[in-house]
């Protein structure tokens, strides 16, 4: 691990302020978001599905802003890997010295807005156009990675490209996935052209000539993704994500009001499958109690004649809110959601013999995420006896806590003292890709931007003073790891 010393920031000599221009950056924002539209999003925003061509093609618009003359004398060489994800990398004048890391994506939910992984793109590329306009060359490389299938709605399972790369889902388990339409990302990603086919098929039909025929990508290659090899060539990673909550949690502490927070670490989601099996039967045709003697009977005592599974998942879902909240009474640690429930057959004139819950548990604490569970497991299994009702559990996804760097974070907050900007450590609840390349061994940094409508919707937003905010703090962080950080040449 390389020594980070904590210097006064007064004797640092490094540039301290930045060029910023937040009509290029709306610009660039503006033009992601056009690529984005291109695909169906009834009710709104942006639909870029993680794993789709639509995708592929935002990177490529991704490339155009960074390879655009604007950008001075800057070179920034291309690459993708076999999985289809970007690489941008902005040479250092030492070559050999290990990269600085950024992160973004290029997908989105339905209906999702123009900053969720875009924000890290166009800071990120801020970052190399100050450079330039600076004509301040690191010392080390500086890496933009594009990661793909970010979001979980496609696969189940978020942050799957950078998973991938770090071995945490292993390339057999990643080939067979299916997307919605239950296509294998074997068939999709193999269907795919390699952007080394398209640049020279596009060069091609711009010069006129005869289409070579295209190349499609080599999937036995996932197999040879050497994460060791890949870990060598970082010597840290920093993220730059909206912060997907409506507000800070720290916000209303002392009025603060910070543009953005610095995670000190990310709480891993845990997902169960739940099954609820019952027995399905006619709306009209089946009583609701088994009948009984006598003119009344005490409603406790009376015996359900179905076994109705989404009357049985409704009680569930109601008394797993109420552990939740029990637990949450002290201090907000954790986050409990049932995403979905899916009743079956689900008919008008049926009872519901059959439904898949999703559960979700969030918390930096693994030991008492475990404890909440079982509550809510003994709760459940509980119903399930009373409605008659079976229920099965199957853990489908488990995410430990990752750390961010110590010294990062203290780099973070020194770093927003000196510009006298409010900020605060803050537990990070969504999962980024940025936690799977720490996880891997990476120092790492992670900034969370507020985004006061909140995410995963057509109108998120950013304002400028926060935007420019976190653009500074991030050009700052790339300045000191640039400086502390040695290179080969120290
Ligand atoms: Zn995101």
């Amino acid at each position: 691990m390389p020594t980070l010393p904590k210097l006064p920031r007064t004797k640092r000599d490094s540039p301290k302020e930045f060029p910023f221009d937040w009509t290029w950056v709306s610009g660039a924002l503006q033009l992601l978001g056009e690529i984005g539209k291109l695909s169906d999003a009834e009710g709104g925003g942006l639909h870029v599905r993680s794993w789709s061509t639509n995708e592929l093609w935002v990177m490529n618009r991704m490339a155009k802003v960074l390879m655009a003359k604007k950008l001075g004398p800057t070179v920034i060489k291309r690459s993708e890997d076999v999985l289809g994800q970007s690489y941008f990398l902005l040479e250092g004048t030492d070559p050999k010295a290990k990269a600085i890391e950024l992160i973004c994506h290029a997908d989105t939910v339905k209906n999702g807005g123009n900053y969720d992984g875009r924000l890290g793109f166009a800071l990120a590329a801020s970052v190399v156009r100050a450079l330039g306009i600076m004509k301040h060359r690191l010392r080390h490389n500086l890496l933009i990675s594009c990661y793909r299938g970010e979001e979980a709605d496609e696969l189940g399972v978020g942050t799957v490209g950078s998973s991938v790369i770090i071995d945490r889902i292993k390339p057999a388990q990643f080939l067979d996935m299916k997307n919605r339409e239950g296509t294998t990302m074997t068939d999709l990603l193999g269907r795919e052209e390699t952007l080394a086919s398209y640049r020279a098929r596009k060069h091609a039909k711009r010069e006129g000539k005869p289409l070579p025929e295209p190349i499609f990508r080599d999937l036995n290659k996932i197999f040879d993704l050497d994460w060791e090899v890949l870990a060598q060539q970082r010597c840290a990673v920093g993220e730059v994500h909206i912060e997907q909550g409506r507000s800070m949690p720290m916000d209303t502490a002392d009025g603060a009001n910070p543009p953005f927070g610095v995670a000190t670490c990310l709480a891993g989601p845990d997902r169960w499958t739940v099954i609820i099996n019952g027995q399905s039967g006619h709306s009209g045709a089946t009583p609701m109690v088994e009948p009984f003697k006598g003119e009344s009977i005490p409603v406790r005592d009376l015996v359900s004649a179905r076994q109705d599974a989404l009357l049985a998942s409704a009680k569930m879902q109601v008394i797993a809110n109420n552990i939740s909240r029990i637990f949450s009474a002290k201090k907000s640690l954790h986050r409990l959601t049932i995403t979905d429930a899916e009743p079956r057959p689900g008919g008008r004139t049926q009872i519901a013999g059959m439904v898949e819950i999703h559960l979700e548990i969030r918390d930096i604490d693994t030991e008492r995420k475990g404890r909440l569970f079982d509550q809510v497991k003994r709760a459940w299994q509980k119903i399930a006896k009373e409605e008659k009702v079976e229920v099965t559990f199957r853990r489908s996804a488990s995410g430990g806590t990752v750390d961010c760097d110590e010294r990062l974070i203290a780099n973070s907050l020194s770093l927003a003292q000196y510009y006298d900007v409010p900020t605060r450590k803050m537990t990070c609840f969504a999962r980024h890709d940025v936690a799977n390349i720490m996880a891997a061994g990476v120092p790492g940094f992670l900034i969370l931007t507020r985004c006061p409508n909140g995410s995963h919707l057509p109108n998120e937003n950013v304002s400028e003073f926060d935007l420019a905010a976190s653009f500074q703090m991030l050009m700052g962080m790339i300045m000191d790891i640039d400086w502390f950080f040695p290179t080969t040449q120290d």
